[in-house]
C-alpha cells in the first residue's frame, strides 16, 4: 500500500547526460545514503553495468555492503569512524579518502597488516570547513603521504576538495586554491591520476574545469542541485515515484475538524480521503504547515492539497464530492505523466531541499525497481 517505483534506466540516462555534460571526465556515481532513498545496492549494480567509473559513499560500512552485495566497480569513502581500524575496507578493496595524518596513520598500518597497499585520495579543505586537510596542513599530509608511497604501503590514486556552493566567486576562490594544493603536491614529488573537486552542481556550473572526475549525486537521481531550476532543464529525468492508496473514505458534515490540532475544518458537506503515509515514512510533517506553498497528492487526475495535520502514518485529503474510492490510487510526487507534484515542490512546501526529501523517504514504503539487473 505504500511504493516507491525506481527507474534505473532513468539513472543511467541521467549519467549519460552527466558524460556529456562533464566533457569526458571520468564520473564517480555517489551512491551514500542508500543511493539518496533509491536504494544502494540496486543503483549501484545498475550503475556497475553501465560500465561507471567509480562509486563513492561516505562511511566503509556502506562501501562493504556494496562488495558483499558483488559489487566490483572502484569505490571510495571518505567520512570515518574514529575507531575504524581500515582493515576490512582494504580487504574489500575500498580506497580511503584520507583527511589527516592520523587516518593516513591507521591506513599505514593496516596496509601493514593485510599487505595491501591502501588505495588513497588525499582531501583538502579548500574553503567548505568540512573534512580534508587545512591548507596549512597540507603539506606535513602529502609529505606523509610520500613516506608511506615509497614503503610501498599506500598508492595515492586521487586529490580531492569540496565546494561549498555559496556564491559563484566562492566557488572560484575554492578552485583556485584546489590548483594550487594540487601543485604543492606535484612539487613535492607527489604523483597521482584523479583530481576531482566538483559535486552535481559545480559539474554543471563549471563544465570547463578539466579535472580527470566529477561525483555525481544528486544529478543521477534526476533532481536540480539548484533551487528553483528543474532537473530537466538539464536534460535529467527525476527517478523516483512515491505512490499510495486510499485507505478509507468518509462523508462528514460542514464544520468537522481534520487531524490532529483541526488544522483543516470542512466547508460544506465533504467526503474524505485517508492515505496511510506519514512522517514515519519520511513524509514532512511541515509540508502540512498552511504558511507558504501548500503540498499536494494526485488521485486519479486531479490535485488535492494537504490542508490537515501529516500524522505519523498517515494523512486527509478533502475530495469535495468527487468519485474517490477505497484503492485509488494516489501518487504523492514525481509523476510526471500524472501532473503529479515534484520531489521540488514538496521540498519547497516542506521548507527544505530535495535532497532531505528523497534521501529520508522509506519507513514502511517498499521499493521496485525499474530496469535492474543481478
Ligand atoms: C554527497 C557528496 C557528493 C555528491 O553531491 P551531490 O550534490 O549530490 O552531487 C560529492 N562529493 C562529496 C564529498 C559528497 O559528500
Amino acid at each position: 500500500m505504500r511504493e516507491l517505483i525506481i527507474d534505473l534506466d532513468a539513472i543511467v540516462s541521467n549519467l549519460n547526460r552527466f558524460k556529456e555534460i562533464s566533457g569526458g571526465a571520468k564520473i564517480m556515481g555517489v551512491v551514500k545514503a542508500n543511493a539518496y532513498g533509491h536504494g544502494m545496492v540496486e543503483v549501484a549494480r545498475k550503475l556497475q553495468f553501465a560500465n561507471i567509473d567509480y562509486l563513492g559513499v561516505a562511511d566503509v560500512d556502506e562501501a562493504l555492503e556494496l562488495r558483499a552485495a558483488g559489487v566490483t566497480t572502484p569505490v571510495l569513502s571518505w567520512l570515518h569512524d574514529p575507531k575504524q581500524d581500515f582493515l576490512a575496507a582494504l580487504e574489500g578493496d575500498v580506497e580511503i579518502g584520507v583527511s589527516n595524518l592520523e587516518q593516513l596513520d591507521r591506513v599505514a598500518k593496516a596496509a601493514d597488516h593485510t599487505k595491501k597497499i591502501a588505495r588513497i585520495h588525499l582531501k583538502v579543505d579548500t574553503g567548505l570547513s568540512r573534512n580534508g586537510a587545512t591548507l596549512a596542513e597540507w603539506g606535513l599530509l602529502v609529505q606523509g603521504a610520500l613516506d608511506l608511497t615509497s614503503q610501498k604501503l599506500v598508492h595515492v590514486v586521487g586529490v580531492f576538495s569540496h565546494l561549498s556552493s555559496t556564491s559563484e566567486a566562492d566557488d572560484k576562490a575554492q578552485i583556485a586554491s584546489f590548483g594550487d594544493a594540487v601543485q604543492r603536491a606535484k612539487d613535492a614529488g607527489l604523483s597521482f591520476e584523479l583530481r576531482h573537486l566538483t559535486a552535481s552542481d559545480g559539474t554543471i556550473s563549471y563544465p570547463g574545469l578539466g579535472l580527470e572526475m566529477v561525483r555525481v549525486g544528486l544529478g543521477l537521481y534526476g533532481l536540480s542541485p539548484f533551487v528553483g531550476r528543474k532537473g530537466s532543464e538539464f536534460g535529467l529525468k527525476p527517478a523516483m515515484i512515491a505512490r499510495s492508496v486510499v485507505a478509507q473514505t468518509k462523508r462528514v458534515a460542514a464544520g468537522v475538524g481534520v487531524s490532529y490540532g483541526y488544522l483543516y475544518k470542512t466547508k460544506a458537506e465533504t467526503t474524505l480521503a485517508l492515505i496511510p503515509v506519514g512522517y514515519a515514512e519520511g513524509l514532512p510533517r511541515g509540508a502540512s504547515d498552511q504558511d507558504g506553498p501548500i503540498a499536494g497528492v494526485v488521485i486519479g487526475t486531479k490535485r488535492y492539497p494537504i490542508l490537515s495535520r501529516i500524522a505519523m502514518d498517515q494523512f486527509v485529503v478533502d475530495v469535495g464530492d468527487d468519485e474517490v474510492a477505497v484503492g485509488d490510487e494516489v501518487v504523492l510526487f514525481g509523476d510526471e505523466a500524472n501532473n503529479a507534484p515534484s520531489v521540488d515542490e514538496l521540498a519547497i512546501a516542506a521548507s527544505t531541499i530535495n535532497y532531505e526529501i528523497v534521501t529520508r523517504i522509506g519507513g514502511r514504503f517498499k521499493r521496485s525497481y525499474l530496469g535492474s539487473v543481478k
